[in-house]
């Protein structure tokens, strides 16, 4: 199968470290529990434009380059590659593109080549959304955390693994898998496996 990952609150911890730091800029204590929505500044109750400058500090300092690995998910990746064709799928913005390349270089066996960024929240660049991404690759299963992107794929008839998080805790959808570790994602993706007709024929 062809599978597709996100990185943020999917492969790794980001919420946390980036919700101390937003608490630290802002004086006011954030957690991720608060963030019941995608939108970042409706969460921290300030603007668009402050939520992205402390996002853009929060990479200049060096933070999100070091944002931990989500228990189990490198064991994950690298078993999941002996049998499939992985993509990483991303909505960062463009300018933590070699942040990203060397988090992804230093944690897992993905190439370059392999790694998209597609359209975030502030459609900046022309970028194409994960779901037509997605549609465009033939990708089977898309593994992400945002109830936006998660929906749009499940709409066009991707398998969507869902890392269950306060902020997408109202989605539903009968092509989504809601999970809450990636031994769980696991499971689930082995028995989509089973019931693909795409899969290699054992012969
Ligand atoms: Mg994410």
């Amino acid at each position: 199968m062809k599978i597709a990952i996100d990185i943020d609150d999917t492969l790794s911890n980001t919420a946390d470290p980036l919700f101390s730091f937003y608490s630290l800029k802002l004086g006011k204590k954030f957690k991720r529990e608060d963030h019941i929505q995608y939108e970042l500044h409706k969460t921290l109750n300030c603007t668009r434009e402050e939520s992205r400058k402390i996002l853009n500090e929060f990479h200049q300092n060096g933070q999100l380059g070091e944002v931990l690995p989500l228990d189990y998910s490198i064991e994950a990746v690298n078993e999941l590659k002996k049998k499939h064709e992985l993509f990483i799928i991303t909505s960062r913005p463009l300018q933590f593109k070699q942040t990203t390349f060397d988090w992804i270089k230093k944690h897992l066996p993905i190439k370059e080549s392999n790694i998209i960024f597609a359209e975030d929240i502030y459609k900046e660049g022309n970028r194409k959304s994960k779901a037509n991404i997605c549609k465009e690759l033939g990708i089977n299963i898309m593994i992400e955390d945002a109830a936006h992107h998660a929906i749009d794929c499940a709409k066009t008839g991707i398998k969507v693994i869902l890392f269950d998080n306060p902020w997408n805790e109202k989605l539903k959808h009968k092509d989504l898998t809601r999970v809450k570790s990636w031994k769980e994602a696991m499971k689930s993706i082995e028995k989509t496996g089973k019931g693909s007709t795409k899969r290699s024929s054992k012969t």
